[in-house]
């Protein structure tokens, strides 16, 4: 650990310890790693006493239903129940206010009311929009950063803190792919509070309907292997459109990135899900993932959006293969890792 992170550390729990209102923000459609570590945080102060705290995100108003069970203390609010300020306001794995959504504009008038704003953080990208910031670019997950806080507050993890801080580092290193020993130096001591490995992937990863499976079929079967596009690494993608995702909940939309990245033949995964309008063009949100050959997130920074070398996404507008015509072309253009 370098020691700026060291002093970032103690001087986010000592902002965070003099608190007594804070509410906890993790972006927008949020996964388990911004949920998690929002609520594990969240847990731990609660558990301190004396202070208010919420969880909440910019959209959508409720939390995806895989990982409602791990607000075990009923922190989140919805964004539209928020009160209207704030005295000191968290952003959890979130890069830049945009990815705060509709809550975006709650930074600026947290900062102008004279209140903070903590930024905790793994993306490279992240602008240092707050007050104060633990960011890390190479922590596997924000997670990691909120297990280092906890360990400078003093706190003790109990079961459903270590089951939130597992969710989030079990998703973001794809089932600890990307690890290093610290990675698994750290599930041990969330293994030792109680966490049930099993229990919780299953629940937050494995856990579909079986509609789901005439869906992956539909969208499985429009889809494409390039194997001469992102650098000859090979391009493999899929349409998710609102027609064939009515039956199925955002997180079956969200795992079939999942199956396509392991195309053998791609070094690249792109899946178009397409958004609900908000005027007359097709939306799309895209997920891209590599295998190291390509970085996506530069591909994804071309057309407005962010994340890892390894995992970005991005909003888009226009037809899927106008979408696609840009991402390939993106793709031409980024650098290789
Ligand atoms: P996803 O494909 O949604 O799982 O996202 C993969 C990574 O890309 C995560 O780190 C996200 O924070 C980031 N990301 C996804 N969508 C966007 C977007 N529209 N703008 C910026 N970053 C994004
Ligand atoms: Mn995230
Ligand atoms: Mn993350």
């Amino acid at each position: 650990m370098t020691t700026t992170l060291a002093q970032d550390l103690r001087d986010a729990a000592a902002l965070l310890a003099s608190a007594n209102d804070v509410t906890l923000l993790g972006h927008v459609r949020p996964d388990a790693d911004a949920l998690g570590s929002a609520l594990a945080l969240g847990r731990a102060l609660q558990l301190r006493g004396g202070v208010k705290v919420r969880v909440s995100v910019g959209e959508p108003e409720e939390m995806p239903e895989t990982l409602r069970g791990l607000d075990v203390g009923g922190l989140y609010v919805p964004a539209s129940e928020l009160p209207e300020s704030e005295q000191l306001l968290v952003a959890l794995d979130t890069p830049t206010p945009g990815r705060l959504g509709k809550l975006a504009p709650r930074v600026d008038a947290v900062r102008a009311a004279g209140g903070d704003v903590l930024v905790i953080d793994h993306h490279a990208s992240n602008v240092f929009f707050g007050t104060k910031h633990v960011v890390d670019d190479t922590a596997e997950a924000t997670a990691v950063l909120v297990f280092a806080l906890l360990a400078e507050l003093g706190t003790e993890l109990d079961e459903p803190i270590a089951r939130c801080l597992y969710a989030g580092l079990v998703t973001d290193t794809s089932g600890f792919r990307r690890a290093r020993p610290s990675t698994h130096l750290m599930a041990a001591k969330l293994l030792e509070a109680g966490v049930d490995p099993d229990k919780v992937v299953r629940e937050i990863v494995d856990d579909h309907p079986f509609a789901w499976l005439p869906m992956l079929s539909d969208v499985l079967s429009d889809a494409r292997l390039e194997p001469d596009e992102a650098q000859g690494f090979g391009l493999a993608y899929a349409v998710v459109t609102l027609d064939a995702a009515r039956t199925v909940r955002s997180e079956e939309v969200e795992a079939v990135v999942d199956v396509v990245r392991s195309t053998r033949e791609a070094g690249v995964a792109v899946v178009l899900k397409e958004a609900e309008p908000t005027g007359p063009r097709r939306r799309w949100q895209v997920s891209l993932r590599s295998k190291g050959g390509v970085d996506v997130s530069a591909a994804a920074g071309e057309l407005g959006g962010g994340g890892h070398r390894q995992a970005a996404g991005c909003t888009a507008e226009g037809t899927a293969d106008e979408v696609l015509g840009k991402l390939k072309a993106a793709l031409r253009r980024a650098p290789l890792l």
